[in-house]
């Protein structure tokens, strides 16, 4: 089957989704007590699937979709200021059509190249933090789409600790334990399943451009870009472009 129906299919079951009843009555709960700025959205409220392109060299792994940024529009990283943050980036780096750098709700016209952006957990958490009965639940979702991305992929961005250490239980178990913002590390899907065919990727791990660690410049504008410019360097030192497999 091709990946990009494929994907669309995980994106389906995502969206039906109502294996947590915790994260669904407050995805609920969040969509009727608006915020007052966005009192005249109709917010998505429903678990938020993965965004991208189909055949990506890049996949950037998140926490979870935030209560009134992408539970109200509907994508990944969108309607909140890390949004803004990673499309801004992506866009630096020539990874969004015309150089878009700003993503309004599920339904604009903004499309990635070489780029799939999802997260760990796929419906907002109060607090941020999901269980981890939860992230287990999730973890379905991101194994299909991994499996679904693999035969282009070549990097995995993973912003933030809890996402890093998430994916190193489901994914990767040949990361080290300890995270640490800039590293790159080779990692082979689930230790080298079969179905991986041997083949590594490069998991790069980032701080996640929350307001937490972008206002008090733990994550610098600076800082943030220079993972990116990393990672098209790679790309293209690799001499990787649309369509290589
Ligand atoms: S977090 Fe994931 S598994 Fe849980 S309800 Fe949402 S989509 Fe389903």
């Amino acid at each position: 089957m091709e990946s990009s129906l494929f994907l669309e299919g995980v994106a389906c079951r995502v969206v039906r989704c109502m294996r947590c009843g915790r994260l669904r009555r407050w995805a609920w709960t969040v969509t009727r007590g608006k915020r007052r700025q966005f009192r005249r959205w109709t917010y998505w409220g429903k678990p938020v699937p993965g965004f991208g392109d189909s055949r990506a060299e890049v996949w950037v792994v998140g926490l979870a979709p935030a209560a009134h940024g992408a539970n109200r529009t509907g994508r990944m990283f969108t309607g909140d200021r890390s949004g803004q943050w990673l499309y801004r980036v992506l866009a630096e780096v020539g990874f969004t059509e015309g150089g878009r750098a700003v993503s309004a709700s599920h339904s604009d016209e903004l499309r990635l190249h070489r780029v799939y952006i999802s997260a760990i957990v796929r419906c907002a958490p109060p607090g941020n933090r999901p269980a981890v009965v939860e992230q287990r639940s999730c973890a379905r979702y991101l194994l299909q789409e991994a499996f679904q991305l693999f035969s282009t992929l070549r990097v995995v961005v993973v912003l933030g600790g809890l996402a890093y250490d998430w994916c190193r239980r489901v994914l990767f178990p040949d990361l080290p334990r300890s995270f640490r913002h800039g590293q790159a590390v080779w990692a082979t899907l689930l230790g080298g399943h079969p179905c991986w065919r041997g083949k590594k990727v490069c998991v790069v791990a980032s701080y996640h451009p929350s307001q937490q660690n972008t206002f008090t410049g733990r994550l610098t504008w600076q800082m943030w870009e220079a993972i990116f410019v990393r990672v098209r360097a790679y790309l293209q030192e690799k001499g990787l472009g649309e369509g290589n497999g």
